[in-house]
């Protein structure tokens, strides 16, 4: 058997190491002729470390990364006390979360040999059951020799578009912007969210030292386009050497059926969620690695692993979708609402645990030998 992955973003990656270990044949192309340098998904759980250990990296994943101890939610602004969610230990062996920079989770899965993408190789559709390609120097190739095609080839999936799956979901009203730089007056090893009701601001510690500053602002806000840290000032927080700079949408959508034939989509290529959360490339890692056991298991096993990812992937854009709403909620009662169950929920141990398990991953299935 040889299967054609589409994609050498952390999904494919993962796929690609996954299938080798098991001994599947696998050709990974991607159309980028570098890996991408910049951090974005920052979140690994402790659910996706049990994929990295199962794949002999998950020390390498705790050297790189920084282990996320506490939640402070600055609930009425920076003056109030805020509300301190210390995360509790809720896996034998991993912190619930761990930060790490998305361009460091590729190099290591990279790093550890045997996923070897071939590089500037684009998927441009099918022809019939074969892969058609187009290499960087323009040669076109016709790829007839895979068993299974997998898309792993993010939210814009050319894969998805060539078996005409529908991506249905909705686009936020709001704006987001981060920023990765230096922040000076903010706890080490807390993520620290100020919602207020014209915006929320959140920080996010990196293992070396900067931060990722995240502002999600209402929809008519102005949206700096030039790269400034002013969207992030916030009383007693000094900011400063802003790095990467970014604003965006984003949406929620998820293709309704995962496999269509020999043709199955994966990661930010069958569903995309809002950062909040941090579940999206968590949620990819881990189709990828079941999807290796189901495909070396055979068409049934296929069928098992769609329909259960598809339930599941329903299930996270579900809760990531209320969690976006809760964070970016707006109007005077509704905060006071949000803030009162955020504050509940802080100073009670066992929902304490129940969140935070939920953000480890450990709500999800646990990754198959
Ligand atoms: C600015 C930003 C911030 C983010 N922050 C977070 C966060 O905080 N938490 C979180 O969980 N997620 C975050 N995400 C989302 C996260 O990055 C994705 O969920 C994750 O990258 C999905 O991994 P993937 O491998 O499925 O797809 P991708 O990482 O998108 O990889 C797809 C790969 O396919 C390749 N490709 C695309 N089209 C083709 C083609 N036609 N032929 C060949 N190759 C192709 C691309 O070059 C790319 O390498 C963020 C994303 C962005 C952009």
């Amino acid at each position: 058997m040889r299967v054609l992955v589409v994609g050498a973003g952390p999904t494919g990656l993962v796929l690609a190491l996954a299938l080798r270990q098991r001994g599947i044949a696998c050709r990974l192309v991607d159309r980028a002729t570098e890996p991408s340098r910049h951090s974005k998904a920052l979140g690994v759980q402790a659910r996706t470390l049990e994929v990295m250990e199962r794949l002999g990296l998950a020390e390498r994943f705790l050297a790189a990364s920084l282990p996320v101890r506490a939640l402070v939610l600055h609930l009425n602004g920076g003056g109030a006390a805020p509300a301190r969610l210390v995360l509790p230990e809720v896996h034998p062996r991993y912190p619930a979360l761990v930060s790490l920079p998305q361009a460091e989770t590729e190099r290591l899965l990279l790093e550890a040999g045997g996923a070897a993408p071939e590089r500037g190789v684009e998927f441009v559709g099918l022809d019939g059951a074969a892969a058609l390609l187009r290499h960087a120097d323009g040669r076109e190739e016709r790829d007839a020799g895979a068993d299974w095609i997998v898309g792993c080839d993010g939210a814009h999936s050319a894969v998805r578009r060539a078996v005409g799956a529908a991506f249905p979901g909705e686009r936020y009203p709001q704006r987001f912007i981060l920023a990765d730089c230096q922040v000076q007056g903010l706890e080490p090893s807390a993520v620290q969210v100020f919602p207020t009701p014209s915006r929320t601001l959140a920080f996010i510690p990196l293992p070396d030292g900067r931060w990722r500053a995240i502002a999600v602002l209402p929809p008519d806000a102005e949206v700096p386009e030039e790269p400034t840290l002013t969207p992030f000032a916030q009383d007693g927080v000094r900011l400063s050497g802003l790095d990467w700079y970014s604003t965006f949408r984003i949406s929620h959508r998820m293709a309704t059926r995962f496999r269509h034939g020999r043709v199955v989509l994966a990661g930010d290529a069958a569903h995309i969620h809002s950062p909040v959360g941090g579940q999206g490339m968590n949620i990819g890692v881990q189709d990828a690695w079941s999807l290796a056991a189901a495909l070396a298991e055979g068409e049934a096993a296929v069928d098992r692993w769609a329909a259960e990812r598809e339930a599941l992937a329903r299930r996270v854009l579900r809760a990531t979708d209320l969690a976006t709403r809760m964070v970016t909620a707006q109007g005077r009662i509704t905060v006071w609402f949000r803030n009162r169950v955020l504050r509940t929920v802080a100073s009670r141990p066992p929902l304490v645990r129940r969140v935070v398990r939920a953000v480890a991953g450990l709500n999800y299935p646990a990754p198959p030998d």
